[in-house]
C-alpha cells in the first residue's frame, strides 16, 4: 500500500509543481487515507482518490479596476470548483496579496473534507485573488469587489457555487459583492453567505468559526473529563476568527494573552477581557488600525513586532495550556511546535486553515496532546454558512439561540466522526486520520454512487 501512496504522490507532483501548500494539504491526506484504500479496493478500481485530488473545474480571470486617483489597476480573480458530489460548491473568497492558485487549491482540497465533516450538503471550493484591502478607501474596497463579481457572477448560483468570506473578505466585501450580483443577475437570492442580518444574513455567522474552534478544543477536553475553565489561551491573528475564539474562551472561563496581526504580536498576562476584546473589534473592524495600538491602550502589556530573521514565532513561546492559532498557513513551524509543548501546551485547537507545518503537526501527534486540525475543529464557519443557506431556501431566520445550538450539536457530531473514525481505522486519539478518514468517506461513497463523471 505505501508504493499506492508514493506513486499516487509522484504524479501529484507531477503535474502541480509549483505548488508546495496543495502538495502538503493532499500528502497529509493521502497519507491518512492509506488505511481505508487497503481495505476498500472499490475506491482504488474507481479511482476516488485520484479524481478527489483534481479540481472539477477552475476559473481565472482578470479584475481590472480604478484607484480614487483615476490610476489603473489589473489584479487577478479565482474560484477553484473543487468537488460537487455532496452538494453545491462552497468555501470563502481571500483578497490578499499572497493569494495564487496552490494556495486556493490548497483551501479547496481541505473544504471538501471539512464540508462532508459537517453533516450538510455542501460541496467544496474556494476563492479570491491577490488583491490587497489594507489601506484602500472604502470606494476602492468597493470598486474591486464589483469588478471581481462582474466576471464571478456567470459561474456561482445559489444551487451551483455559494461562497463566502475568508482573509481580507468580511462583512463589507460581501456586501458590496452580493450588491454587483444583484444588480447584473436581477435576482435576490442567496448565493453568497456572510450576509448582513437585514438582508438574508444568518445570526451567529460571524461568531461562528470561533465559537466553533472553542466548542472542539471542549470537546477534546472532555475526553479527559476537563474543561476550558482557568485555562490559559495562546491565540494568534485578530480578524474574524481569533476574535470570536476569544469571546467563547472568555465566556468558558479561559484567559487569553496573546493576540497579533502581520506585523506583531501582544502579550496580555491579565488576560483579554470582554472589555478589551471589544477594543480590538473596534481597533480591527472599524478603524482598521494595528494591534500594536493594543499595547500603546493596556498598562502591563508587551508588543513584539514581526522579525523574519528568527526562526520561530515567539507568541507560542509562553506558558499556557491551550493554543488557537487562527491567522494563516503554515504560522506554526516544528520549532513553534516544540515550543509549544515545551511550555505546557496540550490543546490545539486550529481556528486558521493548515496553520502547522507537517514536521509541527508529527511532533503533537507523538506527544498525544489533544490536538485538533483545522479542517474540523474550524468547520463551524461553513457550517453556518450551510445553516443559512438553509434559511435562504425557507426564507425564514433563526433566533440566535436555535443558530447557536445547531452550531453546537455539530461541533459535537464532528468531533464524534473524528473520533470513531480514528479508533475504526487503529488510530485512537489521533485526530488527522479521524477528520480526514470521516470527510472522505461520505464523498468516497458519493462518487462511486453518481458514476464516472
Ligand atoms: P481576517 O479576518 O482577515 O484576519 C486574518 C488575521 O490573520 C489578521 O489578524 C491578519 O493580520 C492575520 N494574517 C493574515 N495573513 C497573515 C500572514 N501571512 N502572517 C501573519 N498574520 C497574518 O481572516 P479570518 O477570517 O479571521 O481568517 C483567519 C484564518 O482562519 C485563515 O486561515 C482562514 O482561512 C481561516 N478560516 C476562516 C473562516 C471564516 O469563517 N472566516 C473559516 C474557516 C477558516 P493582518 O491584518 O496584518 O493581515
Amino acid at each position: 500500500m505505501p508504493d499506492y501512496v508514493s506513486d499516487l504522490m509522484s504524479n501529484v507532483k507531477a503535474k502541480n509543481p509549483d505548488q508546495p501548500e496543495f502538495l502538503q494539504a493532499v500528502e497529509e491526506v493521502v497519507e491518512s487515507l492509506a488505511l481505508v484504500m487497503e481495505r476498500h479496493p472499490e475506491y482504488r478500481k474507481a479511482k476516488i482518490l485520484e479524481r478527489i485530488i483534481e479540481p472539477e473545474r477552475l476559473i481565472i480571470f482578470r479584475v481590472p479596476w480604478m484607484d480614487d486617483n483615476g490610476g489603473v489597476h489589473v489584479n487577478r480573480g479565482f474560484r477553484i470548483e473543487m468537488n460537487s458530489a455532496i452538494g453545491p460548491y462552497k468555501g470563502g473568497l481571500r483578497f490578499h496579496p499572497t493569494v495564487n492558485l496552490g494556495i486556493l487549491k490548497f483551501l479547496a482540497f481541505e473544504q471538501v473534507f471539512k464540508n462532508s465533516l459537517t453533516t450538510l450538503p455542501m460541496g467544496g471550493g474556494k476563492g479570491g485573488a491577490d488583491f490587497d484591502p489594507k489601506g484602500k478607501s472604502d470606494n476602492e474596497v468597493m470598486r474591486f469587489c464589483q469588478a471581481f463579481m462582474s466576471e464571478l457572477f456567470r459561474h456561482i448560483g445559489p444551487d451551483t457555487d455559494v461562497p463566502a468570506g475568508d482573509i481580507g473578505v468580511g462583512g463589507r466585501e460581501i456586501g458590496f459583492l452580493f450588491g454587483q450580483y444583484r444588480k447584473l443577475r436581477n435576482e435576490f437570492t442567496g448565493v453568497l453567505t456572510g450576509k448582513g442580518l437585514n438582508w438574508g444574513g444568518s445570526l451567529i455567522r460571524p461568531e461562528a468559526t470561533g465559537y466553533g474552534a472553542v466548542y472542539f478544543a471542549s470537546e477534546m477536553l472532555g475526553t479527559r473529563s476537563e474543561t476550558l475553565e482557568g485555562k490559559t489561551c495562546l491565540v494568534s491573528g485578530s480578524g474574524n476568527v481569533a476574535q470570536y475564539t476569544v469571546e467563547k474562551l472568555n465566556q468558558f472561563g479561559g484567559k487569553c494573552v496573546t493576540l497579533s496581526d502581520s506585523s506583531g504580536y501582544v502579550f496580555d498576562p491579565e488576560g483579554i477581557h470582554a472589555d478589551k476584546l471589544t477594543y480590538v473589534m473596534d481597533l480591527k473592524n472599524v478603524r482598521r488600525g494595528r494591534i500594536k495600538e493594543y499595547a500603546e491602550k493596556y498598562k502591563g502589556v508587551t508588543y513584539t513586532p514581526f522579525d523574519p530573521s528568527l526562526d520561530h514565532n515567539p507568541l507560542w513561546n509562553h506558558k499556557a495550556d491551550c493554543a488557537f492559532p487562527s491567522a494563516t498557513q503554515n504560522e506554526i513551524n516544528a520549532k513553534d511546535a516544540q515550543n509549544l509543548l515545551d511550555n505546557g501546551v496540550y490543546v490545539v485547537s486550529e481556528g486558521a486553515n493548515m496553520p502547522t507545518t507537517p514536521e509541527g503537526v508529527n511532533l503533537f501527534i507523538d506527544a498525544k496532546i489533544l490536538y485538533g486540525p483545522g479542517k474540523a475543529a474550524n468547520a463551524g464557519g461553513v457550517a453556518v454558512s450551510g445553516l443559512e443557506m438553509s434559511q435562504n431556501s425557507l426564507r425564514l431566520n433563526w433566533t440566535r439561540e436555535e443558530v447557536d445550538e445547531r452550531l453546537h450539536g455539530i461541533m459535537k457530531s464532528i468531533h464524534k466522526t473524528c473520533v470513531e473514525a480514528a479508533e475504526t481505522y487503529g488510530t485512537p486519539g489521533n485526530y488527522v486520520n479521524g477528520a480526514n478518514i470521516g470527510g472522505f468517506l461520505k464523498v468516497a461513497d458519493a462518487m462511486l454512487d453518481q458514476g464516472l463523471v
